[in-house]
């Protein structure tokens, strides 16, 4: 059973409680690390000066850019030894940061990803395939050790290698898989050229996808090509992994798990708090965690929380979709796009394939951009499809309030990242 129903659907106040408490043990925790005891120092704070929740705000933000100064290990709140893991972010921006946690951190971590999958439906009796990466990124470990405690059977498969991840699919009779979505679109042309349906030739039927952004669309698109349930899985390796928010069988909003993460929202600019309901930058605070406690960090990701109870019966509050990491957004033409609007547009066209690329250009000294999409079905010219071509630009246009270029090619052409998809190529000059 990995229904911890005291916990999710512990009512709101004695959640508080289980919160402060929490808190006040982090920050005693954080006073021992070198970069938190030399802050508090600095600002005159006392962990016991904190008599609510609200008190947080006295404390300034955390910052990637803080983890990398203080690397690698300014953040530790345990004798080395103490620590049994090291983690680390897959760094799609700059210099990566490490993150390190003691046994009990893993075992923390564990719970909460076997209490998301157990949330979704996912049983002992299921075949788990888990092809997300394993090693420094968080992950392959972090759903696989999840997994191994609901009990079912990991196929720790990891990334890459198509052809075989669908023959283990099939010789194991993987009902469960985590997967990046742009490689679960990208994996039907493998199932195609393998003459196989993966509606089915597969007895598949439930899917995590998460890691990176990824529209309602595109959710739709892939329960439809598998027949499957798709939960979205959010989380970051600095707060230790998957497993900090997760879908529930509403599918409307990511749960946080609250008993281990004061989630704040903040506007990202004058950094104050956001009102309820309002899109602003995700702020977490670790408060079930030994080796490494965070304390305000700015995720630098966009969401808004929910405010309705939700119909599931747990309390801990949801969260939006993420709409990207505030440095995605593309400022073109003075219009302000995230290239996940430019997904939701392109995912409702059924002729379109299963991949798609934003490229920048700087044209006689203006921002010019492409919308490089793939095409279903190969065709010898081309042109065919140009009605098309011009009806996925007006309705870009209609969502982005510019016509960009739109150039459709064939079936497997975009180049595809052996990660998270890469969405954007900027080849911009830079003033
Ligand atoms: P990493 O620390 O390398 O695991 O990367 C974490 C980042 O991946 C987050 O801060 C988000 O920007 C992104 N990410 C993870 N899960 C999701 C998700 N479900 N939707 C959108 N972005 C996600
Ligand atoms: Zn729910």
């Amino acid at each position: 059973m990995f229904w911890e129903k005291d916990i999710e659907t512990m009512n709101i106040s004695e959640m508080k409680e289980l919160q402060l408490d929490r808190l006040r043990t982090t920050l005693i925790r954080a006073n021992s690390t070198p970069y938190y005891k030399q802050l508090f120092k600095d600002i005159g704070f006392n962990p016991s000066d904190v008599k609510n929740l609200e008190d947080i705000q006295k404390l300034p933000f955390t910052t990637k850019n803080d983890l990398r100064e203080h690397y690698p290990y300014g953040f530790l709140a345990v004798p080395r030894d103490e620590i049994v893991r090291m983690h680390s972010s897959s760094g799609t921006t700059g210099r990566a940061t490490v993150v390190f946690h003691t046994l009990n951190d893993i075992n923390n971590w564990a719970n909460l990803v076997a209490r998301s999958m157990y949330m979704t439906g996912a049983r002992k009796s299921d075949v788990f395939q888990n092809t997300m990466g394993y090693g420094l990124f968080t992950g392959g470990l972090g759903f696989h050790y999840g997994a191994e405690k609901i009990g079912m059977m990991v196929i720790p498969s990891g990334p890459g290698n198509s052809q075989r991840q669908i023959t283990l699919m099939r010789e194991f009779e993987t009902t469960a898989i985590h997967i990046l979505p742009s490689y679960a679109l990208h994996l039907l042309d493998v199932f195609e050229e393998m003459n196989l349906d993966p509606k089915k030739d597969v007895k598949l039927r439930l899917a995590f996808i998460g890691a990176e952004p990824h529209s309602e669309e595109m959710r739709k698109k892939i329960e439809e090509s598998y027949d499957i349930k798709a939960f979205n899985s959010y989380g970051l390796s600095e707060m230790c992994g998957p497993g900090v928010a997760f879908e529930c069988p509403e599918k409307n909003g990511l749960h946080v798990w609250e008993d281990s993460f004061i989630i704040e929202i903040i506007d990202p600019k004058t950094l104050k708090p956001m009102p309820d309901g309002e899109e602003g930058e995700i702020v977490f605070t670790t408060i079930n965690r030994e080796g490494m406690p965070l304390i305000r960090y700015r995720t630098r990701d966009l969401a808004s929380i929910y405010t309705d109870s939700c119909p599931c019966g747990r309390t801990h509050r949801r969260i939006s979709r993420i709409k990207g990491r505030d440095d995605d957004m593309l400022i073109i033409k003075g219009v302000n796009m995230f290239p996940i609007q430019v997904e939701t547009v392109l995912m409702k066209f059924p002729e379109i394939g299963r991949n798609y690329q934003i490229i920048l250009e700087t044209k006689e000294h203006m921002d010019d951009l492409t919308v490089e999409v793939e095409v279903l079905t190969p065709a010898d010219d081309m042109r065919i499809y140009e009605n098309l071509r011009k009806r996925i630009a007006e309705a870009l246009r209609d969502e982005i309030l510019f016509t960009p270029r739109v150039n459709l090619v064939q079936p497997g052409a975009i180049k595809r990242a052996e990660g998270k998809a890469v969405r954007v190529i900027d080849k911009r000059e830079k003033a």
